[in-house]
């Protein structure tokens, strides 16, 4: 066999005993064409395929690794932290350790919980949220994603808005039945949803900076309508920080924007690459939760070692170095970078930023702030952009809909290498 051929044998191989040939849909490639690439190694800001080819990964994992591949810091406390047993189902220093900085990083968490997943987390955020306030409904917003839990997946975005599938097959219409979704950016549907059915609303949930239909910039009055109206009628505000969680800031969104939800729920860069989620809230809403409260939750790998550590880690590394500041620094730097290629493009492509987080938003209008869903020319356009990236050296998110995700590995180097590969890729496809 060739060098070049062990990526499309592995997913040969894979798709005979994994459906699609992954173990997550965006995976697959499905929104680009082409077979995936099968990783073997990352190092800093580059990861390296099956076959030897060395990429600069604009990826990161969807976000976890906001300290670059296989950060040293990291892997000595995870090789630390496994040498002394990978699992005891009994607490431990380290999940204390890391609770305690949530809760200093995290006004509105009082008190937190580890899960290992953001979809365990908003799971466990919304059971909590519905026997506190002892109501069933609840609110999302159309194009925000939040894990898949059964009675979340509607009109959400990921791997749902690459498809173009409202929601998915196996979810009994019952399960959906409690969650009420609405259009993002618009104060009028919500006051009257509420005007309607507040008495019966448990909690509204949100991703504030929502990342997961592209970036979807919200109007700071438009969440500061969501903290007001829930606060009026009873409901709770979830914040699903899993992407902006320890990424836009060390408090989040909420101390960008300076509004407080009642629970936030958090995963990927809070896990430094290893299965991590929590969720956190006000002291009498967590009370709910078992052994105190009456609220189930649980989980045989919670508060993992070995994940407590990479976590605590990943936070050393960004207060040690001023992450949060050179992250915001280095996003503006690519913007800039960005702005003159784009300028010269021959269709309308836009960046849309939040932080570290980069969105290519092939949208005419630029910034959407709802979830507005691209034309088959677009989705055409990003697919040949993409492959035209990859034979350049880089590994962009296989979609349209999805951000780039920035990390403190990023060298100014590397960004002048990006801007110079994009606007070759620009003029290539035009
Ligand atoms: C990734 C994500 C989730 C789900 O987290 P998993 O760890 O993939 O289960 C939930 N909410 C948001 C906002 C996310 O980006």
């Amino acid at each position: 066999m060739t060098a070049a051929e062990r990526s499309a044998d592995l997913y040969a191989r894979a798709c005979r005993v994994i459906p699609g040939g992954v173990s997550s849909p965006v995976r697959a490639f499905r929104a680009v064409g082409g077979t995936p690439l099968f990783i073997a190694s990352g190092a800093g800001a580059r990861i390296t395929d099956a076959d030897g080819r060395r990429y600069l990964d604009l990826v990161n994992s969807w976000g976890p690794l906001i300290a670059g591949h296989a950060h040293p810091a990291v892997v000595a406390a995870i090789r630390g932290a496994l040498e002394r047993g990978t699992t005891f189902g009994a607490p431990c220093e380290a999940e204390v350790l890391l609770a305690e900085r949530v809760v200093a990083a995290y006004p509105a968490a009082e008190q937190v919980r580890f899960v290992s997943s953001g979809t365990e987390a908003v799971m466990s955020a919304i059971r909590v949220a519905r026997a506190f306030t002892g109501r069933d409904l609840i609110v999302k917003f159309a194009g925000c994603y939040h894990g898949h839990a059964d009675h979340l997946l509607v009109a959400a975005g990921s791997g749902l808005a690459t498809f173009g599938k409202p929601s998915s097959a196996g979810v009994p219409r019952a399960f959906t039945e409690c969650t009420r979704v609405l259009p993002l950016d618009e104060e009028g549907a919500v006051e009257a949803l509420f005007a309607a059915e507040g008495a019966h609303i448990a909690a509204v949930i949100i991703e504030p900076v929502p990342a997961n239909h592209g970036l979807l910039l919200q109007r700071r009055e438009f969440l500061e309508t969501l903290r007001r109206v829930t606060r009026a009628h009873g409901a709770l505000l979830i914040f699903d920080e899993v992407i902006s969680g320890f990424r836009l800031a060390r408090g989040g969104a909420a101390e960008l924007l300076g509004i407080t939800p009642d629970l936030a729920t958090f995963g990927k860069v809070i896990g430094g690459g290893m299965p991590v989620g929590a969720f956190g809230g006000a002291r009498p809403i967590m009370a709910r939760l078992a052994p105190e409260g009456d609220t189930y939750q649980a989980g045989t790998l919670s508060g993992n070692p070995v994940a407590m550590a990479a976590g605590l880690a990943t936070l050393d590394v960004l207060e040690r170095e001023s992450g949060w500041a050179r992250l915001e620094a280095r996003g503006a730097e690519l913007e800039a970078l960005l702005e003159p290629v784009l300028a010269r493009a021959a269709f309308p492509v836009h960046t849309v930023r939040a932080g570290s987080l980069v969105w290519l938003s092939f949208h005419e209008q630029g910034a959407p702030r709802t979830a507005a869903a691209l034309g088959a020319r677009e989705t055409a356009r990003f697919a040949r952009l993409f492959h035209a990236m990859l034979a350049r050296g880089v590994y962009l998110p296989p979609s349209a809909y999805e951000a780039c995700f920035l990390s403190l590995a990023h060298s100014r180097a590397d960004l002048e290498e990006f801007t110079a590969a994009l606007g070759a890729a620009l003029a290539e496809i035009a």
